[in-house]
């Protein structure tokens, strides 16, 4: 469903964060994009969802297709209508609002109905929110205010996932509760998934393939379970 070719992003037209990614996403797999900090990856995340700053960064060459159309020059909003949703790093919550407050605000695309019905299926996917529906969320947990940013990203119904670094911070308990959801939507709702996570082992464990960017460059890939067993 998502194919980059030779994607380059360049900041301050002189920083290359980007040099060479070319990966592919299909429905229903869940793809690793692993690597050391500053090897590119958010850089690439933001490049897809069209969330660089403009002036500062810009794509400079390659290929981004969803769904047989390209996205490089689409504004957010309309990227997020094609079906492709990214969970920023650190969450960024709206700390103020309450976290049915913060799932309306993902809802934007649909109707109110449709709306509606979105936040009950976050509800049955994060039960843990259930009782924490009119709490501002700047009191929750970090495991629950990733769940609150994921359950938001989820409410435009994507096709396609993309979560930036989702378990930093967090503890191996919420960890694995929430990579256990995240599996799920893949497997039952067959949601493709990026996931950019600097943790590769744990990345691995639930992915189908992984990437390995290093420099700006995706420099080794291959099913996740073939990179566990050598690393
Ligand atoms: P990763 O997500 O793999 O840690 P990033 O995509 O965040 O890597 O960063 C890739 C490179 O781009 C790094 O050298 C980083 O310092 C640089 N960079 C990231 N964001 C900006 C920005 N807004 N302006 C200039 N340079 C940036
Ligand atoms: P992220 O991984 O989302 O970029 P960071 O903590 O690396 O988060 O960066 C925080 C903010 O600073 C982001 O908006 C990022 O784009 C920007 N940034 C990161 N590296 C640089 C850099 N070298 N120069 C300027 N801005 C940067």
């Amino acid at each position: 469903m998502l194919n980059l070719t030779n994607v380059q992003i360049v900041y301050d037209n002189t920083i290359e964060a980007v040099r060479e990614a070319s990966l592919s996403v299909g429905k229903g797999s869940i793809v690793a994009l692993l690597g050391s900090n500053g090897a590119g990856k958010s850089t690439t995340l933001k490049g897809i969802c069209g969330v660089l700053y403009p002036e500062d960064g810009e794509i400079k060459g390659g290929q981004i297709i969803f769904e047989g159309r390209p996205l490089a020059g689409l504004p957010p909003d309309e990227i997020v209508r094609t079906g492709a949703v990214m969970v920023p790093e650190g969450r960024r919550l709206f700390d103020q609002l309450t976290v049915e407050e913060n799932l309306v605000m993902g809802g934007y695309t649909r109707s109110r109905a449709d709306a509606k019905r979105q936040i009950d299926m976050v509800y049955s996917l994060f039960p843990r929110l259930v009782n924490k529906r009119t709490t501002v969320s700047g009191y929750l947990s970090g495991g629950e205010q990733q769940m609150v940013a994921i359950g938001r990203a989820l409410m435009s119904a994507p096709k396609l996932l993309m979560l930036d670094e989702p378990t930093l911070g967090l503890a191996p308990q919420i960890t694995e509760e929430i990579f256990e959801i995240v599996a799920r939507l893949c497997r039952q709702d067959g949601m493709g998934i990026l996931l950019v996570e600097q943790n590769a082992q744990m990345a691995l464990a639930i992915a189908d393939y992984g990437y390995i960017m290093e420099n700006g460059r995706v420099v080794l890939d291959g099913p996740a379970d073939k990179m566990l067993r050598n690393e």
